[in-house]
């Protein structure tokens, strides 16, 4: 079910099941390296979302296109809301549903720099009554297969965005990828992530004074193929309607219990 077509009167029977699950997929409109496209972080949860939905009884709100991005500001077509905007978003909508019964929340997000609000408002959902879970898609894909690599504007996203619609990917766009280490001895593994020693180090700088394409990890291997975003894309599909299921059985008083 998509909340956005159904009526008020078809949304209060629904909220008012018990065992509901609502999914609220989100992302950022930011840049993605030189071949993907600025809705990357959204429009792969939309299309999971929409995978989801069929397989499942899960009510799907529309998707939140803006997120927490002020770190890929110097890049043009990027939009920060900021961690408030984002968080005062995310609040209204569980905070809305929940008045009509809704308790069980999943968001499904694309993009890393949403985390801290997604977890301030799933402590206030909780403390109201109510439960979010959060799936970070990017890290759950090398967690059922190693060799799903993760990164930013890189192979992974481009790999998937490839599945959900080839012609978004701008093949004819990539340029040789330089990177501003940090220094000769602490070099930078991620955007914002140094190696020192056997361990690495979060670093914050801006993207644009890291690395000059904005993506980071492995776009010029030419790993990011549809076949590898397709495999991904299902075995994402497959484990979030696993846990969808799991999670409507949740006993919510007996999560909100002292131990
Ligand atoms: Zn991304």
């Amino acid at each position: 079910m998509f909340l956005a077509h159904l009526n008020w009167q078809e949304a209060e029977s629904v909220l008012k099941a018990k065992d509901l699950v609502v999914i609220i997929p989100l992302g950022s409109t930011e840049q993605h390296g030189p071949l993907g496209p600025l809705g990357t972080d959204f429009i792969i949860p939309q299309h999971l979302a929409e995978q989801i939905e069929a397989k499942t009884k899960a009510l799907v709100v529309p998707t939140m296109p803006f997120g927490v991005a002020a770190h890929h500001t110097d890049f043009p077509g990027t939009i920060d809301i900021g961690l408030e905007g984002l968080t005062c978003v995310m609040r209204g909508v569980v905070e809305n549903l929940m008045k009509h019964g809704a308790r069980r929340f999943l968001f499904l997000n694309g993009h890393g720099g949403n985390d801290p609000a997604l977890d301030k408002v799933g402590l206030e959902t909780f403390r109201a009554g109510g439960l979010c879970a959060q799936i970070n898609w990017w890290s759950l894909a090398p967690a059922l297969n190693s060799q799903w690599i993760t990164g930013h504007g890189d192979a992974q996203e481009v790999a998937m965005i490839r599945a959900i619609d080839n012609s978004l990917i701008r093949d004819d766009s990539l340029i040789p990828t330089t990177v501003n280490h940090l220094s000769a001895e602490l070099r930078n593994t991620h955007l914002n992530q140094v190696r020192f020693g056997n361990a690495a180090v979060k670093v914050i700088r801006d993207v644009r004074s890291t690395v000059n394409s904005g993506g980071f990890g492995g776009l010029e291997s030419g790993l990011g193929t549809q076949e590898w975003g397709k495999e991904m894309l299902e075995a994402v599909v497959d484990y979030c309607v696993g846990f969808v299921e799991a999670f409507r059985q949740v006993d919510i008083e007996g999560a909100h219990r002292h131990v």
